[in-house]
């Protein structure tokens, strides 16, 4: 059991927002740089963030294992080329157990409410465990943390089991049960493999079809293991490896879609090796460009979907009653038990309600205008003093979200090095550094498969803009944030003497 501190400080230099890889990393990262007077505020009941969270059957990264982990923290141990979930957190949990920072975490603290307080330079924050207040407030608190729920009519009032992807109920055996699962995104493709042999009979309704291509996923050998423990480098050329193999995609992506021609080819194939009849392939057989929402991974979804005991159903759903699902075409589907594998809520940052800047005005309401935007992903005119790690703008189709979070916090504690060495009390981003940090993005957007592939997407917000992915290579984004450009910020003097911060 992770351990926790009881009581919350009443200040601290600097407050972190969750306990995922992003807050995880951020802690570590403080610690390095000498910067320990830090609590790191968690509303679940330990470290792991989405991977502690995400529990459903099957859930494993798309991203291979050694670049889906720090770069500082390598782990010979993990069993497979992509990592199941419980393996994730466990590697979390150690890493947070070998960092000894562990005494600066407090679980089941959520954010109320958080100011900026010009006065003291302080943000003042409001948790469900006290007040704390803090020179610094640092985000990581997750893009994908907050379950979207489908707005079905009549779903309230659906007599079974129903749950979402991430908050599976454990309790709830599946095993010969008529089973539904809303959603044929990430989650959903690993869920049904999974949950298909157990069930008596499955439901998966699909609104767009996902391009899957095969998962080429490899068990490592105890003497790979002992290779990667013993060799040195070995681990290391293996993430450099991965690291530009999926760098790759880029282009595809953010410039020439037809360059994705190779990856639409292998999706295509999967399909055929997976499903023989030709009405079930040509439901799975996507109507836009590859690469315009996520493409995802697997070996084992299309055959799961020609299993008989699966249906695919590609109807719109018009309701949910007692005990079934009705479909546009009239037809009405019983089941048990009910799956919504819908995804999250993206485009808006869930914190960004409870954060308010020096205006009082909070991001959310800031960005309901003019869509999610900050400086570098990381700080917000108006929000002194406030850095988000994955904020605006820094999502990734192609590659390992750890590597951008890394970027983020060498820019964040260089921010910091600064700050202390020149006395600065409270930072922001100049307005014009912010817009033409954003219109840059957006300039680069115009031409992305994102925006031209002809998909709408979770990428996208409810203005059509995207205020989630990163349109660049992760190598550009980490040169951008290799260092704190204080010339792009106003800087003001600390008010108050170092040292009197009680
Ligand atoms: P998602 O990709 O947003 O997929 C949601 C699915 O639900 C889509 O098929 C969507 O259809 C459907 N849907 C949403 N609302 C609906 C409604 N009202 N009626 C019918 N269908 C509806 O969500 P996710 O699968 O949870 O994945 C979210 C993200 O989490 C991923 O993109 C990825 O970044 C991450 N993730 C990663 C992994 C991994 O590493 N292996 C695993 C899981 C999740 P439309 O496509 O038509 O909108």
């Amino acid at each position: 059991m992770t351990p926790s501190k009881t009581t919350l400080p009443a200040s601290v230099d600097h407050l972190v927002i969750g306990a995922g890889f992003a807050g995880l990393g951020t802690a570590i990262k403080l610690a390095e740089a000498g910067e320990d007077d830090f609590l790191v505020i968690e509303k679940d009941g330990g470290i792991g963030g989405t991977w502690r969270v995400n529990t459903y059957p099957g859930a494993a990264c798309d991203v291979p294992s050694q670049l889906y982990s720090f770069s500082f923290a390598p782990n010979p141990n993990w069993s497979m080329s992509f990592s199941p979930q419980p393996e994730i957190e466990a590697y979390l949990v150690g890493l947070a157990q070998k960092s000894g920072t562990l005494d600066r975490f407090a679980f089941d603290t959520e954010v109320t409410d958080a100011r900026w307080d010009e006065t003291d330079q302080r943000w003042h924050v409001t948790t469900s465990r006290g007040e704390i207040a803090a020179k610094t407030l640092i985000s990581g608190s997750g893009g994908l943390s907050v379950p979207k729920m489908p707005d079905i009519d009549g779903i309230e009032t659906f007599q079974g089991e129903v749950f979402h992807s991430a908050r599976w109920n454990h309790d709830v055996d599946l095993t010969g049960k008529r089973v539904a699962v809303i959603g044929t995104g990430a989650s959903s493709i690993q869920i049904v493999p999974t949950i298909q042999p157990d069930v008596e009979h499955l439901d998966v309704y699909q609104r767009t079809a996902p391009y899957v291509i095969p998962r080429n996923e490899h068990r490592y050998s105890g003497v790979e293991q002992l290779l990667f423990k013993s060799v040195p480098g070995l681990q290391w050329a293996l993430r450099t490896g991965i690291y530009w193999a999926r760098e790759l995609y880029v282009p595809g992506f953010v410039w020439k879609p037809a360059l994705a021609a190779p990856a639409k080819k292998l999706a295509l194939g999967n399909i055929a090796k997976g499903i023989k009849d030709h009405g079930l392939r040509a439901k799975v057989t996507p109507d836009y460009q590859i690469g315009c929402k996520r493409i995802l991974i697997s070996n084992t979804y299309y055959p799961a979907l020609a299993a008989d005991n699966v249906e695919l159903v590609t109807d719109s759903i018009v309701k949910v009653t007692g005990d079934a699902i009705v479909t546009a075409d009239g037809v009405e589907r019983p089941i048990d038990v009910l799956i919504v594998a819908t995804g999250f809520q993206t485009t808006e940052q869930p914190i960004a309600e409870h954060i308010r800047g020096r205006d009082g005005a909070s991001l959310s309401e800031i960005w309901a205008s003019q869509g999610m935007a900050s400086y570098k992903g990381t700080t917000t005119r108006g929000f002194p003093n406030l850095f988000q790690v994955v904020g605006a703008n820094t999502g990734l189709a192609h590659t390992s979200m750890i590597v951008m979070i890394e970027a983020q916090l060498a820019y964040i504690v260089d921010a910091l090095k600064t700050m202390r060495a020149e006395g600065v009390g409270a930072m922001e981003p100049q307005q014009a550094a912010q817009d033409e940090w954003n219109d840059d993005i957006q300039r680069r957007m115009q031409r992305t498969v994102w925006n031209t592939g002809g998909c709408s997407s979770w990428y996208l917000d409810a203005h059509g803009k995207n205020v989630t992915l990163w349109p660049r290579a992760t190598f550009t984004f980490r040169r951008l944030l290799s260092s704190f450009d204080a010339k792009n910020y106003d800087l003001e003097p600390a008010r108050i003497i170092e040292g009197a911060n009680a």
